[in-house]
């Protein structure tokens, strides 16, 4: 169970306030933002971990049950953490006080990865209904270059595991006798010892069925599942990029019958394009000139996002490499849109004939140039 500490992660002590631990976290997000950082993967693995500390850190109640763990052991570090000091601005309970689990609130952990399942699996199973639902389930999804930047759906085809029709998920033939599992002794948990305190893991026997059958299931082989595929649509949201997660409450698999299903983890990959490619909001192209609309200057058609074209001015004598902004045609994110930039290369005539050679020559001398 080794997760990064986080008050390590946002460099502040665990006594820090809520108004020390909320400028820390500002500071540093601000300088590791995937935008401020387009393309660096440390950058936005520290920007995730942030992301995760500030979330657990800045609500008193879920900071306090991290504190708990932490004391324990849990987490890296948290072995050399002190005394049960709480920081100023930290309230113990609080609106979501009674009886939640931190990490089992759906989308808050679930846009962070992992922690709800680090969280459940560490707070006792059972206390809540949705800690019945099956284990999340994890997916990359490809999407286009376009649908990720401008956001969209993409349909996905899903390997899923589903209640077994023979059996209706109980793992038994039809008609057979149960009796109590002899490897958990009916418990259907097997804890083991784990950095001072015990982590419980579901019967591999029973598969925390607690009996076994006399026979198994023939269509399942006892499993009580079956593989099979599930179509579902997934909405992207705009300006995501590769390694981009949504959680997606219920639509992951069910495992056992009666039991709702478990999450849909998504991580989206984006497949670069062509043509544009991101640099934080902003859509780059690269748009080739020949020799003479570099040196006369032109009138260009460009290509957007949206699929428009957009009339762009050429002045004569644009050397290779200047950039033109189409203003608001870039990545949208969070009601602030980016530009379009056009990069200028300009190409060079492969073969000329010996006439276009004197005629360049002529010119070259004309213009003072040595070749
Ligand atoms: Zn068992
Ligand atoms: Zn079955």
């Amino acid at each position: 169970m080794a997760a990064k500490d986080f008050y390590q992660v946002l460099g502040v002590s665990d006594s820090a306030s809520q108004a020390e631990i909320k400028k820390a976290y500002r500071r540093l997000a601000k300088q590791h933002h995937p935008d401020a950082n387009p393309g660096n993967a440390a950058a936005a693995e520290r920007f995730k971990e942030l992301s995760e500390a500030h979330t657990v850190l800045s609500d008193a109640d879920k900071r306090k049950h991290y504190d708990q763990m932490r004391r324990l052991g849990a987490f890296d570090g948290g072995g050399q953490a002190r005394g049960p000091r709480q920081g100023a601005g930290a309230r113990p309970g609080g609106p979501r006080g009674s009886g939640s689990a931190p990490g089992v609130d759906g989308m808050e952990f679930g846009d962070f990865g992992g922690l709800g399942d680090i969280f459940s699996s560490i707070f006792g199973r059972g206390a809540r209904p949705e800690e019945t639902r099956a284990e999340a389930m994890e997916t990359v999804v490809e999407v286009p270059f376009r649908v990720a930047t401008l956001g969209g759906k993409v349909p996905v085809t899903l390997q899923v595991t589903e209640p077994c029709p023979t059996c209706a998920g109980s793992g038994g033939a039809p008609g057979a006798t149960w009796s109590t599992c002899p490897e958990c002794d009916g418990r259907g948990t097997i804890s083991f010892g784990q950095g001072g305190f015990a982590v419980s893991r579901p019967c591999p026997l029973c598969r925390g069925r607690q009996r076994i059958p006399s026979e198994p299931c023939p269509t399942c082989r006892g499993a009580g599942g079956i593989r099979t595929e599930r179509q579902v649509v997934i909405t992207v949201p705009s300006a995501t990029e590769t390694g981009t997660r949504v959680r997606i409450r219920g639509q992951g698999q069910t495992t056992r019958a009666g039991a709702p299903p478990g999450d849909l983890v998504v991580t989206f990959q984006v497949q670069p394009d062509r043509f544009f490619r991101r640099e934080g909001l902003d859509i780059v192209c690269e748009v080739p000139l020949n020799l003479a609309q570099a040196a006369l200057g032109t009138r260009l058609r460009v290509r957007t996002l949206d699929g428009k074209k957009v009339m762009l001015r050429i002045p004569a004598g644009t050397q290779p490499g200047r950039k033109f902004r189409i203003k608001g045609q870039g990545v949208e994110k969070s009601g602030v849109r980016g530009d379009q930039l056009v990069q200028i290369q300009v190409t060079v005539p492969e073969q000329l004939t010996s006439e276009q050679q004197d005629m360049l020559k002529q010119f070259a001398e004309s213009a003072g140039l040595t070749y």
